[in-house]
């Protein structure tokens, strides 16, 4: 036996899933459900060692056919280095076909360990490091209490950089709301482009129902963005980034709307800017016959599925039924649509 925590990112998902440290240390993101009701605690490198025996003997069979490895929950460099070396020298003398070992880790945890330490780790077999920023705007987070800033953001992503690990940088458009959305884009750019990190994963934002955020909603604090409006926003960030090598990726999460929107900076950005202009110049109705089909299934499309005549009057009537059931009713029920493909709490007090 041995234990897995809920979540890792959906480019793992054929990694060996390796505990180290159970939830998360922070823990006060509001708009976050992943581990909210649990307790974070660190794990002895015994614990660790005993689990890595375990999975070694169950995949005994077919051991050299695995080559990544995920190191768990939400934030494993918060170990001592000497801890998270012995952990990775074991794993990959146990799965020696291992070439890629990944972890998430915060921007403030990053920042306090030194170029050396995280060489070291990189020496040891730790290639790709994935961190949660969300916003380069200090005013974004600070609003969903992401207990970073965007100098621990540059400090922590530049040492991760420095020591030649992999490093992925996850944005959340959407997250700063109406009154925020151009400083959102603006600053995440700007905080991109010092950085250049290897690869930029969006993460749209949809809210949970019982996120915290909802009485920043009832409070006019934050005010929420339809599909349309998070595409300027993706479109102002994206010609705000400099041509640069890194990848930016919105193909590995469903709730991006314009999946395709996706490649490195150097050589798509053209493309990718009129993919999003494409989307902008539809009619409304267009637009929200897009959103429509995309919100309601894994399907991608391309944008130009809205010209198929048979297709829209199917979806059209759909859309008035929704517009007139409720005032703003359309949007709702994409909110509630993409609110679906959240991970849930564990607790039914986080409010
Ligand atoms: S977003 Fe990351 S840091 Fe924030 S609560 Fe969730 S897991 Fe923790």
């Amino acid at each position: 036996m041995y234990e897995q925590g809920v979540i890792r990112p959906p480019s793992e998902a054929s990694s060996l899933l390796v505990r180290v440290t159970r939830n998360c240390p922070w823990n006060q993101c509001i708009f976050c459900p992943a581990y909210k009701g649990t307790t974070f605690s660190r794990r002895t490198v015994e614990e660790v060692k005993k689990d890595i025996d375990s999975m070694a003997v169950e995949y005994s069979g077919y051991a050299n056919m695995i080559k990544s490895a995920f190191l768990q929950d939400a934030d494993s460099l918060v170990l001592k280095t000497a801890d998270l070396l012995e952990i990775l020298t074991y794993l990959r003398e146990r799965f020696p076909a291992l070439d890629r070992i990944t972890s998430y880790a915060r921007s403030t945890t990053l920042k306090r360990k030194s170029v050396e330490d995280l060489k070291q780790l990189k020496d040891a077999g730790l290639t790709r490091i994935h961190v949660g920023m969300e916003s380069g705007s200090e005013k974004v987070l600070k609003m969903i209490k992401k207990g970073i800033t965007p100098e621990d953001i540059i400090a922590g992503g530049r040492n991760v950089v420095s020591a030649g690990i992999s490093l992925s940088e996850y944005i959340m458009p959407g997250v700063g709301g109406k009154a925020f959305s151009e400083e959102h884009a603006k600053e995440t750019a700007r905080l991109l482009n010092v950085i250049e990190p290897d690869f930029i994963r969006v993460r749209t934002f949809a809210m949970h129902p019982q996120s915290p955020m909802q009485a920043l909603v009832k409070d006019g604090t934050f005010v929420p963005m339809t599909d349309e409006e998070i595409v300027a926003e993706i479109r102002l960030l994206v010609s705000s980034l400099n041509e640069m090598r890194s990848y930016f990726s919105c193909a590995d999460f469903s709730l991006n709307l314009l999946m395709h929107v996706d490649g490195r900076l150097d050589e798509k950005k053209g493309y990718m800017l009129e993919e999003l202009d494409k989307f902008l110049s539809l009619t409304k109705e267009q637009k929200q016959a897009y959103s429509l089909l995309r919100r309601s299934s894994y399907m991608q499309y391309p944008i130009d599925v809205v010209y198929n005549d048979e297709l829209m009057k199917q979806i059209l009537p759909e859309i008035e039924r929704l517009e007139k059931k409720d005032e703003d009713g359309f949007n709702k029920y994409i909110k509630t649509l993409m609110s679906y493909q959240l991970p849930q709490p564990q607790t039914d007090e986080w409010k």
